[in-house]
């Protein structure tokens, strides 16, 4: 074969390559010829590139940079330029192109142009480009994975409670979190892949041991329990919460262990029910507990075996607590608190209801006189005196009694009827007690009624006062009148005050039934005569209120009745109870101008002394004797005797409940001053704008 022959052959070669685009460029880029490999590249055939610039195959933008001359120029210098980039096919669209260019230089060394091979790498290329996003995405997911792990490690170790995962087929610790290290002091990388045994302290192992293989054996659902562990912050109750689960291999299962320590949140429940159940003041059980022990108590009987309620209640503790204070009214309820449990058995319970009430539970009673002994033993010991800061207090307490028989008696009932018997127990004189009985029931109820009733009254003004005139010895002439109440009820009908003030007494509802009788009569009386007084009554109860002297003043100021024309009776009960306070309100009244009669003498002790201890300005003699001044010698002698000490006393008389004329002439002839009764006019209202009442 010739060279020339071989150049020929070389050309066909070069020209019949279909894969490479293999081209000639002149010195200034001008495409001289065009293989096959090139057509098929670039889209163009050799009679349309051959004679153009090679510029026209590089995109705008590399164009406008100087692109191709800068390759030439390379290729120039260095012989051999390579490179790859996007280049643009004849159809505008464009392919990734690998290029090598030569310089091609005559025997002199002159530049006679470049070849260029050109070869379509736009399928490498994308794959590589996949590739490397493929790479690029696995990285950055990598990358996340193990900041999310990290995360979620900081999560678990910021939860406060005990986190424990445990590989239920292999029973090795997976995962521990910071506080279970805390609270056993084991490392937590340590415990993975260990069991329970080898890294947890026994009793914390033999708890989560049993919780987890409780939980195994169940349906895995979740489950709680509490248990108090030794732990490195002390002895620690942990309530644990256990879950079995699966993580994607549902062959997989793993116990998920939560404890929390909740030491702190038992003891503060701890105390809030403590608090919720026990009286502040003395430390004693409460209401609430007493109810719940009642309950129990009555839950609990059984065979002929009955529970007993007791209830207590102090009988001077209000005027301990006036008259020394409230301090030592409550220190005198503290050591009340601790003395009397001594005296009662273990399973019975004593609370405080409030104030100075008490109450005792007794379950298990075999005899209705064991609970008398035991509330004997209760009055025993309250009447033994307290010494509180050098006062030696007397005390002395009432009882009322309830024992539960059958056994529909429920707890309120009981305490019903025990406060029932207490009431009773007051009523017989204080420092005893009383059984409750079932007649109690109706007059409680009657008595409640009455009080509704009563407050009602107020309100609406049902409350009326008559007025009874007082005559002097002429038998005619009115010195004054006492005010006497009257109820008119809407539908019982006109009501007397035996029947409404020993209630009004009982409930403290005295006082606001005194105000209106004390400012009502004061006014009334401010249309009689001036020389006429106007008598009011006042009950014992009310002494116990230190409110009574301020009310007498308003009344007086309010109405501008004279001090000297009113005069309040009182009965020697007044003088009987609590005499010293008592007997200073009646000085503090008398130091006012104000006079006092001493009302009903002759019945109860009449005792003379009181006479003496007080300076009375008038004694009233009860109408029993009254009536019987005719009759009864016995009466005529009290008679004689009170105006005797009368009229060495200097004080007048008056005869209550005169009605005979008779009756009038013999006490008369007994020297009594004053008279009143039916005899000499009854009581009558006097309506607002009548005329005053005449004195004769
Ligand atoms: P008291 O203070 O002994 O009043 C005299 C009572 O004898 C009055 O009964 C009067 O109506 C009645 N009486 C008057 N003359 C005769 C008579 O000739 N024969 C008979 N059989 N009775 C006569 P009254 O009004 O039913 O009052 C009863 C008691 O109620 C009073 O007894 C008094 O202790 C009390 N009371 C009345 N009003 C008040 C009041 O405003 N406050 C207080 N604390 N007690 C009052
Ligand atoms: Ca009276
Ligand atoms: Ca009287």
């Amino acid at each position: 074969m010739t060279i020339a022959n071989s150049d020929v052959m070389y050309r066909h070669l070069v020209q019949g390559v279909e894969d490479y685009a293999i081209y000639m460029l002149s010195p200034d880029g001008t495409v001289a010829n065009w293989n096959a490999g090139a057509e098929r590249t670039k889209g163009y055939a050799a009679d349309e590139i051959v004679g153009q610039n090679f510029s026209c195959f590089y995109t705008p933008e590399d164009r406008a940079s100087g692109l191709p001359q800068a390759g030439l120029a390379r290729a120039r210098d260095r012989g051999k330029f390579a490179a790859e980039g996007w280049r643009v096919r004849k159809d505008g669209t464009l392919f990734w192109a690998s290029v090598v260019i030569d310089a091609i230089h005559g025997d002199s060394g002159e530049l006679l142009g470049y070849a260029k091979i050109t070869r379509d790498e736009t399928e490498r290329r994308m794959q590589e480009q996949q590739l490397l996003r493929a790479k690029e995405m696995t990285e950055r997911y990598n990358a996340e994975l193990g900041s999310l792990s990290s995360f979620l490690d900081a999560v678990i170790s910021q939860i406060p409670s005990c986190v424990l995962v445990m590989d239920a087929v292999s029973r090795r610790i997976v995962l521990a979190n910071r506080q279970v290290q805390a609270m056993f002091g084991v490392d937590r990388a340590d415990m993975r892949g260990r069991t329970m045994q080898e890294c947890l302290p026994e009793q914390a192992c033999a708890f989560f041991e049993r919780l987890c293989n409780d939980a195994l054996r169940s349906d895995g659902a979740m489950r709680e329990e509490e248990e108090e562990l030794s732990t490195t912050l002390g002895p620690r109750s942990l309530r644990t919460k256990t879950l079995v689960f699966h993580n994607s291999d549902p062959r997989s299962r793993y116990v998920l262990l939560i404890a929390d320590d909740v030491t702190d949140e038992n003891a503060a429940h701890a105390q809030v029910r403590y608090m919720a159940h026990h009286d502040t003041l003395t430390g004693m059980p409460n209401r609430r507990l007493f109810r719940e022990q009642m309950l129990k108590a009555l839950n609990a009987a059984s065979d002929g075996r009955g529970t007993a309620v007791l209830c207590l209640d102090l009988d001077n503790f209000k005027s301990v607590n006036d008259t020394l204070g409230h301090q030592f009214g409550d220190e005198l309820l503290r050591l009340l608190a601790k003395r009397l449990p001594k005296v009662l058995r273990e399973q019975d319970t004593l609370a405080r209801l409030g104030g100075d009430e008490f109450a005792v539970v007794l379950p298990n009673i075999e005899q209705t006189e064991d609970v008398r002994r035991m509330a004997q033993r209760l009055v025993d010991a309250v009447r033994a005196p307290f010494e509180i800061d050098g006062h030696t207090v007397p005390v002395t307490v009432s009882i009322g009694i309830a024992v539960a028989d059958t056994p529909e008696c429920t707890a309120d009932h009981l305490l019903r009827y025990a406060d029932m018997a207490l009431y009773e127990a007051k009523r017989n004189g204080r420092n005893g007690m009383a059984f409750f009985k079932p007649e109690m029931e109706t007059t409680a109820l009657k008595r409640h009624e009455m009080e509704m009733d009563l407050r009602q009254a107020i309100i609406s003004q049902q409350l009326r006062l008559h007025y009874q005139p007082i005559k002097d010895a002429s038998h005619v002439r009115t010195v004054g009148r006492e005010a006497l109440m009257r109820w008119q009820h809407p539908t019982k009908g006109l009501i007397m005050p035996n029947d409404f003030i020993p209630v009004a007494e009982e409930t403290g509802l005295i006082h606001e039934l005194s105000a209106f009788t004390l400012h009502e009569a004061c006014r009334e009386a401010m249309r009689w005569e001036p020389h006429e007084t106007v008598a009011v009554n006042l009950s014992a109860s009310q002494f116990a209120n230190s409110a009574l002297v301020s009310l007498v003043e308003s009344a007086l100021t309010t109405s501008g009745l004279p001090a000297d024309r009113l005069e309040l009776e009182i009965t020697e009960s007044v003088l009987l109870a609590n005499s010293a306070a008592n007997l200073s309100t009646l000085t503090r009244l008398k130091d006012m101008g104000v006079k006092v009669a001493l009302d009903d003498f002759g019945t109860g002790y009449s005792s003379l002394s009181y006479l003496r201890s007080f300076e009375f300005d008038k004694i009233k003699i009860d109408k029993s004797f009254t009536q019987d001044v005719e009759s009864s010698r016995e009466a005529l002698a009290i008679i004689r005797a009170i105006n005797g000490i009368g009229r060495s006393l200097d004080i007048p008389t008056t005869a209550e409940g005169v009605e005979t004329p008779a009756q009038l002439r013999r006490l008369t002839e007994e020297g009594c001053t004053h008279f009143q009764g039916y005899l000499l006019g009854r009581p009558v209202s006097h309506e607002p704008g009548a005329t005053p009442p005449t004195s004769t």
